[in-house]
């Protein structure tokens, strides 16, 4: 018997939940690409995905995944051999000093391990010993995917302002943007990218960077800058074509509208901060009691420094395998594997997995997604501490009195 037919929830940490209203905004037949409703819809999204990220600066959409922002940021900054520090704290990082290698940067990676924030004594140190201030960019994960630990960029920025380095601050969003509070100009970030399949709610295949005037300015002279990647006509086109460098992304396009309508319009970006930072309190509510006892932990020890939109959890292997299996295959909810935290080939992968809870989440989803968790627990005799359903509904019940 499965118990799995019903509506499927992928909590895996990206594609997330897509809202029924995006999906339906997309069925319709292609528009006009050249002039009307389509053109209009453009124009208007443009001040909203500024607010989402904070900033009064520019913001550039690329027909692609995060890999392609990674790499559309990385072409408009730097030349050949120039250098970057990347700050890795999970497998995000790696991945986007690994793309920047590939071009031909210079990319000098400080890894702070699987479960730890950025060391921003170690920052200093780095960016100190370097006199002749080659590094042009300092490149940073806000909420990395894998790990699921935080940074806190502000700090960072300060760090980066106190050694008195003019390096770029470029930041990647794409887990935390619409789910985790984040305020780019305040912050002092300098470019930033994000995609839309995570708390932006809307299918895989858009991708964002948002720039100030100093990233655009230190990007002048950027010689790794190809046509399709450019961002000058992109973020100020004179034709409606140059948006997109070519045909529009008419259907995800209209998906994020709707989207953005939800998030900027309707619930509001703090609401939705809100709203994710007590799911994630739920989730953590819950795994502090299943790991009072046996071998359940969470990844990040200190919640200061974990993200609210997922969170990385392990069991003994092969437990967290045999637990996903189980959730998947008897309950219809689909949870994460642990990335990054053990090599597949290595038997410890089986032990890592992840729960998301990004963008389109409520608090009947977590507490359900919780729950197929404590049953599935319990139907593989896998030891775990009791009250985890209890302690989530508590949480849930006091974040959330009656309205009056
Ligand atoms: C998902 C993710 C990426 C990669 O995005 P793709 O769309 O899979 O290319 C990069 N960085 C972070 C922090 C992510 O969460």
């Amino acid at each position: 018997m499965t118990l799995s037919n019903g509506r499927p929830y992928l909590a895996i940490p990206g594609p997330s939940v897509m809202p029924d209203r995006v999906l339906a905004a997309m069925h319709r037949a292609a528009p006009n690409i050249y002039t009307g409703a389509l053109v209009d819809l453009v124009d208007s999204m443009i001040p909203d995905l500024r607010s989402v990220a904070g900033t009064a600066g520019d913001v550039t959409i690329y027909i692609g995944n995060g890999h392609a922002a990674w790499e559309a940021a990385n072409a408009n900054i730097f030349s050949r051999g120039d250098t970057a520090l990347v700050l890795a704290t999970g497998r995000f990082g790696l991945g986007w000093a690994e793309a920047a290698r590939g071009m031909g940067i210079d990319a000098q990676v400080l890894d702070f391990g699987r479960a730890s924030p950025v060391d921003l004594a170690r920052v200093a140190a780095a960016l100190e010993a370097d006199n002749a201030h080659k590094i042009k960019a300092v490149l940073a994960t806000h909420v990395d995917t894998a790990s699921t630990a935080r940074n806190d960029i502000a700090a960072l920025r300060a760090c980066m302002d106190a050694c008195n380095h003019p390096a770029l601050l470029m930041v990647d969003c794409i887990a935390s943007l619409g789910c985790d509070t984040f305020l780019m100009d305040d912050w002092g970030v300098d470019l930033m990218v994000a995609a839309s399949q995570k708390g932006l709610m809307t299918p895989p295949g858009l991708s964002f960077v948002w720039f100030n005037d100093k990233a655009r300015a230190v990007g002048k002279s950027a010689d790794l800058r190809t046509p399709y990647w450019d961002w000058t006509s992109r973020s100020k086109p004179e034709q409606f074509y140059q948006y997109f460098h070519g045909t529009a992304p008419t259907h995800h396009l209209y998906g994020l509208r709707e989207a953005l309508n939800m998030i900027v319009h309707e619930e509001g970006l703090e609401n939705v901060w809100a709203r994710h930072a007590t799911l994630a309190r739920t989730v953590w509510a819950a795994a502090d009691a299943w790991a009072a006892d046996g071998a359940f932990r969470l990844n990040m020890a200190d919640p200061a420094h974990r993200g609210h939109s997922v969170t990385s959890m392990r069991l003994t292997a092969p437990d967290g395998s045999r637990l996903r299996d189980w959730c998947e295959h008897t309950a219809g909810v689909t949870l994460g594997i642990g990335l990054g935290m053990a090599p597949p080939e290595d038997p410890a992968w089986h032990g890592y997995f992840r729960l998301a809870h990004m963008g389109h989440v409520n608090a009947h989803m977590v507490l359900g997604a919780l729950a197929v968790m404590d049953a599935g627990l319990k139907a593989l005799d896998i030891p775990h501490g009791s009250g985890a359903i209890e302690a989530a509904t508590r949480l849930i019940a006091s974040a959330a009195p009656e309205r009056k």
